[in-house]
């Protein structure tokens, strides 16, 4: 792969684009954004590379979307989710006069053959570390031709991920330096979208049926449904990164340093990780805009900043440089020996995935934790950790553990299948970016967790009356939602009788 490519003068850093293939020729054909992590139409560095190059070319622009049939295993919350927030995006690049294209099947196919009808000169796309998405783009290069070139943008990290480190990190504290150097150069303003004199004319954009996608989309993954509290979309992020209602920046920042560890409270976390996943908003944007704030409000901007940025693009270098990001494989060479060592240690309980997927433990605190994920779709930043070393102490080891905590994160949260989730899960259990602590049975020199612990922390008979509530009141809902179409075709059988 080629390396950083020179392209100083442009309107995005050099330093954030790749070259995955150069073209052999130079012509004037479309240039085509492949959009897939970075769902947005503001400050997004890879659609801003995209109309930069179509602009020096007088080339026209259009950005494709491609929905595969199953990917990483999303149900209708992630997809739904997804759909609404793509739906309000292809409105946004409309009135840009930029085509949205989407479209359905595998992208090494649908991609290639897009390039090939429109005559594209370029395919930019935006950059993730996970092992499917390197594939295709792999792939998806050795099958264009020879007049494509092909850029990858990282616009999703702040230092983009290869600027920053060209190596597996040990942790945040061996990250953390580069990426503050680096910070001046990287964390600034975005540019205006440049205005393109070309309209895309290769064909008519077919019209998409938006309700229909989302019927089939949450008819295939009904079985874990949509969340009703997070509006999905640019708007609706940055409403909650800075709206005057309950805006994280606006209302709730001056918690974030006390409060932020107390499941009692989730409104003293930002709430943006939804946002963040889907690329509905940018870490560049939130950072720029708390940023902003630090002179009043130092403690909590540096710690929101440390989460956002340094821990964030810590896990994008785990899953980056880590091809075993997701297994025991991956865990040091310390934490693997003391995992295995303990492997066969008694164990107070033993659960099944189906047990742990229910809520079926002896242990509530854990399983309201369970459960705010299985209905909320969003688990406290705090409960997750506990979560997941439970899941260590109660299955018959390691691997299994991982599996299970990785099924049941990406299954059920919002903001799950990101490289977050693998690295929380793989700290959690397997000791990644953590030390060796004092050596105990299952767990070995893995950090523990426990119930008494965490008594010590937060009220947790408080927390888990209110899940039961939350709980409670969500499958309520779910039911008025459920029967509000019965009651309307009662209403209209009635109103036709007689
Ligand atoms: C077992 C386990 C599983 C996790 N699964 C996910 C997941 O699937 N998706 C996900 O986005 N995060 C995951 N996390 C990390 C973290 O818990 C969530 O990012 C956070 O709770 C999201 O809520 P927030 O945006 O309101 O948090 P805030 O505290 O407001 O954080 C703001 C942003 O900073 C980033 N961030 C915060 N904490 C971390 C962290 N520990 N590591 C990396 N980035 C972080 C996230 O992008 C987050 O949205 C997991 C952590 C653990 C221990």
């Amino acid at each position: 792969m080629a390396n950083v490519h020179p392209l100083q003068q442009g309107l995005v850093h050099g330093g954030r684009i790749r070259v995955l293939k150069p073209s052999s020729s130079s012509s004037n054909g479309p240039v085509v954004y492949w959009m897939f992590r970075d769902q947005r139409a503001s400050d997004n560095w890879a659609l801003l590379h995209a109309a930069d190059l179509a602009a020096r070319s007088s080339a026209p622009l259009a950005v494709v979307f491609n929905l595969f049939h199953r990917f990483l295993d999303a149900h209708a919350r992630q997809l739904g989710f997804m759909i609404r927030g793509l739906r309000l995006l292809s409105l946004r690049l409309q009135s840009l006069g930029i085509p949205f294209l989407l479209l359905r099947g595998d992208a090494v196919d649908t991609i290639p053959d897009l390039l090939y009808r429109c005559g594209a000169s370029y395919l930019v796309t935006d950059f993730s570390p996970l092992r499917q998405v390197r594939a295709w783009k792999d792939d998806i290069c050795s099958r264009v031709g020879p007049g494509v070139a092909v850029h990858e943008v990282d616009a999703h990290n702040v230092v983009p991920l290869w600027v920053a480190s060209q190596k597996l990190e040990y942790g945040a504290r061996t990250i953390r330096g580069k990426i503050h150097k680096l910070l001046p150069e990287y964390l600034v303003g975005f540019p205006e979208l440049p205005v393109l004199e070309n309209k895309w004319k290769a064909w008519d954009p077919p019209e998409i049926d938006w309700d229909d996608l989302l019927a089939d989309v949450l008819r295939r993954g009904e079985d874990v449904p949509e969340i009703r509290w997070c509006e999905p979309g640019e708007a609706g992020a940055m409403e909650v990164l800075k709206g005057s209602k309950g805006g994280f920046l606006t209302k709730r920042l001056k918690n974030y340093e006390s409060d932020r560890n107390d499941p009692l409270k989730p409104k003293g976390l930002s709430g943006l990780s939804p946002y963040l996943h889907f690329g509905q908003i940018s870490a560049q944007r939130c950072a720029l805009e708390a940023q902003a704030l630090r002179k009043s409000q130092s403690k909590s901007v540096n710690t929101f900043l440390e989460e956002l940025i340094v821990r964030r693009e810590l896990a994008d270098n785990f899953c980056y440089y880590q091809p075993h990001y997701d297994s025991l494989q991956g865990a040091w060479e310390w934490a693997q020996k003391t995992l295995m060592d303990h492997a066969g240690d008694k164990r107070e309980h033993i659960y099944t995935k189906e047990q742990l997927e229910k809520a079926k433990t002896a242990d509530p605190l854990w399983n309201a934790a369970q459960l705010e994920m299985v209905h909320y779709g969003k688990m406290h930043g705090f409960m997750r950790m506990y979560w997941a070393k439970k899941i260590l102490e109660w299955t018959t080891g390691p691997e299994e553990a991982l599996s299970v905590a990785i099924y049941l994160n990406d299954k059920y949260e919002i903001d799950g299948r990101d490289p977050n989730g693998y690295v929380g899960c793989m700290w959690s259990i397997c000791g990644i970016h953590d030390q060796g602590w004092k050596e105990r049975p299952v767990f070995g020199k893995i950090r523990y967790m426990n119930y008494a612990g965490c008594k010590r922390k937060f009220d947790v008979d408080g927390y888990i009356s209110y899940i039961n509530k939350l709980v409670f009141e969500t499958k309520k809902r779910k039911s008025e939602v459920i029967s509000a179409p019965i009651a309307n075709h009662v209403q209209k059988v009635m109103k036709s009788r007689p």
